[in-house]
């Protein structure tokens, strides 16, 4: 981790306390329920972390009514939310994979996608913005019972307001799975989907830099059905050393300095997407909202594959990536993502992107040439 630069849009460094927090003796204790209604005795101390890591959740997200904290991922609390909003068989609409979406919101290979019947929207060849026509397409189709909003490889805001007018016109709920912004909804760069959406899902170690797990957000109303689906409808004991960890940071990213770092990933996205765009990759819908970056990386003459071989041999960490239009296999690919809140984390900033980009042209260039790809390397190693 520290001889490679970490681009991966999905990963970050956790704070040190978090670590603490998460490898600490709270490991050992069962807490099956709720605060103050657990089946264990003994769990006065973990109770007061999972409300601390509750309020602060709701303060965090402001309009958010209700969460549970007890997902083990964002994997598990998507299969949650979706069962406690449909029954086996009943249809959803999302975005699908190949166009951005998460496998957990329908994918043949994924639970949500054997057990419930998705109807999938995408993105539009030309701009690779939503395809709203699309979206209404789907939901007239399926009439469905959740619409999802949220995607893995989107580099643009989502406009959940406009989701919610399509969803509940039709009927549906609206589940927002904003895994890959939560932090940058928490520092208030990214339009909320509070109070537009039924339930909102997340991860908690991608941009808001805390523990791997999940949580969900539900309306008041729906609060009994989701902690349900959560406890025991999916899941046996939470898991409360990551809770406590949760908690952690959470407190930390309601400090001013969790927003102005969120600022510096955006700016670096913005400032990435520029450089790679100078020097020939064909950045997906000319640059970005977020902390991402989707690239088609065929004008230089590389597949997504190869492209990322490349810059992992120089110590550059990225991953391939479908684009929108694939012809290739998503072990292949025609494209690749870059993600900027790790690196920002490291402390990186404008100069660290334009030299990044030219080392991912240069690595590219290099790809059959093992010195020179060492030559590289040892001056990625440096930063
Ligand atoms: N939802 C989205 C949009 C994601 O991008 C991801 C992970 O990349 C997940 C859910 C799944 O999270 P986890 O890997 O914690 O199960």
């Amino acid at each position: 981790q520290r001889d490679h630069i970490e681009l991966i849009a999905s990963e970050n460094y956790t704070y040190a306390a978090v670590r603490e927090a998460q490898g600490s003796i709270l490991t050992n204790k069962y807490a099956e329920g709720l605060p103050g209604k657990r089946y264990y005795a003994g769990c006065e101390f973990v109770d007061e972390a999972e409300n601390l890591a509750r309020n602060r959740a709701l303060q965090l997200f402001v309009g958010s009514e209700h969460v549970n904290v007890q997902p083990h991922s964002g994997a598990s609390a998507n299969i949650a939310a979706f069962t406690a909003a449909m029954s086996p068989g009943d249809s959803f609409v999302a975005m699908s994979l190949d166009q951005g979406g998460h496998l957990s919101h329908g994918a043949s290979v994924n639970i949500s996608g054997k057990w419930f019947k998705p109807t999938f929207y995408g993105v539009r060849a030309g701009d690779g913005l939503v395809d709203w026509d699309a979206v209404q397409r789907a939901v007239d189709e399926a009439k469905p019972k959740v619409v999802i909003a949220g995607a893995s490889a989107y580099p643009r805001s989502l406009d959940f307001e406009k989701f919610a007018a399509i969803a509940h016109a039709a009927g549906a709920k609206l589940m927002v799975d904003m895994a890959h912004i939560s932090g940058v909804v928490a520092a208030g760069l990214h339009p909320s989907p509070f109070p537009h959406a039924d339930y909102v899902t997340t991860t908690t170690h991608k941009t808001l830099r805390g523990p791997r797990g999940g949580m969900i957000f539900a309306r008041a109303d729906e609060a009994a059905a989701i902690d349900k689906a959560v406890f025991p409808g999916n899941q046996g004991g939470p898991l409360m050393h990551v809770i406590a960890a949760k908690a952690v940071a959470y407190k930390l990213a309601l400090q001013p300095e969790f927003r102005a770092y969120m600022q510096r990933t955006l700016n670096n996205a913005k400032a990435l997407a520029a450089a790679l765009a100078a020097r020939g990759f064909g950045v997906i819908t000319g640059g970005t909202d977020n902390h991402l970056i989707l690239c088609d990386v065929t004008p230089l003459g590389v597949t997504g594959k190869e492209a990322t071989a490349a810059l992992e041999a120089v110590g550059v960490t990225i991953n391939k990536n479908s684009i929108p239009g694939e012809t290739r296999s998503p072990m292949v690919t025609s494209g690749v993502r870059y993600g900027t809140p790790a690196a920002t984390t490291r402390g990186m900033g404008l100069a660290e992107m334009e030299q990044i980009a030219q080392w991912s042209v240069e690595a590219i260039a290099a790809r059959e040439d093992a010195a020179k790809l060492e030559q590289i390397r040892r001056e990625v190693v440096k930063v």
